[in-house]
């Protein structure tokens, strides 16, 4: 779903091959791993608004589920394909693994365009997904969750969809749900902030003050919106924001040297994360070409849109200011980038450590629907503060010890993990 020429798929492959090679994983074992356990490709033929019928083509890919029920999100976007799928179901089980939550991996997506769909085609569209995965899914098989497009809304109607179709009550069955309707607290927020998280225990480690650091962020959805609110909050200052402007088609890198006013783009951003440009205009910022979000002169860097963004072909653009990257997206750094990343002494948060908030905290929100009993928001950001500060511990701790980069100390931590449960499981 990028607009390059890499294949996410590939890419997930090259990296579970080269710590598979590093871990002396047998051939067997990497056989099994390097591809998913199950995919599911449908069609949804959905009744428009003007009485046309449109169809729509969905996946739910299950990479694996040896550690436990596979778990993860449905993107809606029109740049989908299987191969995206696939990739992000392989990174699920890696993340469930490396925040040690006892989940595997899944991912699901649908090829649309959300932002020109009426709220009655949405509906339709997200109990069409349903009635393709219905039996596929459930709360101790496959538990979907909201990603790039989709919202608490569409996981309301499609667990409504699935309770019609087995006749019962199963809460657990998705998550990122409404709060009230049995969502978490928290769960909103918990993707942004448990980078911010993350960021912080780093930022103590090599004892560098957030207040003293500067950011450009990428992306304005969910995970953009609640990092770059925690992050200022804590006393970082975000340069510049950019992110997909849907009437223009292109996007826009938005700008202000003393620092963006966070909870005033919010004000001023749809839905999907679409900044309104003239409004931003208005209040002071410089509006500036899409790309540009990644040559700011910042200390960090935080990538949190899409995959394939931070390339070898771009990475001679960003500034020799930059020490972090903290990829709040699946999959922004390409493969052969991060040898670029690493030699220049980019300390980098691999996505699925940085971004795995918003899995652990489905988790939580999975707990308490299976118990029936809804914890305080405290209690939720409190439990979740820890699982990813233990989590970022336990990878810092083997890089440095291996003098490995984060990634494949993160990779080493999650394919040990879910190596052993196939193997205790006796599948390999
Ligand atoms: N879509 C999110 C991710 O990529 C969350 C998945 C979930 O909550 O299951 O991690």
């Amino acid at each position: 779903m990028s607009d390059n020429n890499y294949n996410p798929f590939e890419n997930a492959q090259i990296q579970f091959d080269g710590v598979a090679e590093l871990l002396g994983l047998d051939p067997g074992m990497r056989e099994f791993l390097r591809q998913p356990m199950l995919e599911t490709h449908f069609t949804i033929p959905i009744k428009m608004d003007d009485g046309t019928t449109k169809t729509f083509k969905g996946f739910r890919i299950r990479h694996n589920d040896a550690r436990g029920p596979a778990k993860g999100g449905i993107r809606f976007h029109p740049h989908e394909t299987d191969d995206t799928v696939r990739a992000l179901s392989m990174w699920m089980t890696w993340k469930c693994a490396t925040v040690d939550i006892p989940l595997g991996g899944g991912k699901g997506g649908i090829i649309c365009e959300p932002q020109s769909l009426s709220k009655g085609e949405m509906e339709r569209l997200c109990r069409g997904y349903v009635r393709g995965v219905w039996n596929q899914i459930g709360h101790e098989i496959d538990i979907p969750a909201p990603d790039v497009g989709s919202n608490a809304q569409c996981m309301l109607w499609m667990m409504d969809e699935y309770e019609t179709i087995t006749a019962g009550r199963y809460p657990g069955v998705i998550t990122g749900k409404p709060v009230g309707m049995g969502g978490s607290l928290g769960r909103t927020e918990a993707t942004g902030y448990g980078c911010i998280y993350v960021l912080k225990d780093l930022l103590r480690c090599i004892n560098l003050p957030i207040e003293s650091t500067t950011a450009s962020v990428q992306g304005f959805g969910n995970v953009a919106e609640y990092a770059a609110r925690m992050y200022t909050e804590l006393g970082g200052k975000v340069i510049a924001v950019s992110c997909w402007n849907q009437a223009d088609k292109t996007a826009y890198t938005f700008k202000k040297a003393d620092g963006c006013d966070i909870p005033a783009l919010v004000e001023i951003k749809d839905q999907y994360g679409s900044i309104d440009k003239e409004k931003a205009i208005a209040l002071g910022y410089e509006v500036l070409p899409g790309d540009a979000w990644l040559s700011q002169n910042v200390d960090i860097l935080m990538p949190c849109a899409l995959e394939n963004q931070i390339t070898p072909a771009v990475f001679p653009n960003v500034s020799k200011q930059v020490k972090i990257i903290i990829e709040g997206a699946n999959g922004p750094t390409t493969p052969d980038c991060d040898p670029l990343i690493r030699e220049r002494g980019i300390i980098m948060l691999p996505d699925f450590l940085a971004n795995a908030g918003g899995v652990t905290c489905s988790y939580f929100e999975q707990v308490q629907c299976n118990m029936n009993y809804f914890w305080g928001k405290e209690e939720v950001l409190e439990k979740l503060e820890y699982a990813m500060t233990k989590a970022f511990r336990a990878v810092y701790e083997l890089a440095l010890e291996k003098d490995v980069y984060m990634r494949d100390a993160a990779y080493i931590i999650a394919i040990n993990r879910v190596a052993n449960a196939v193997r205790l499981r006796g599948w390999a």
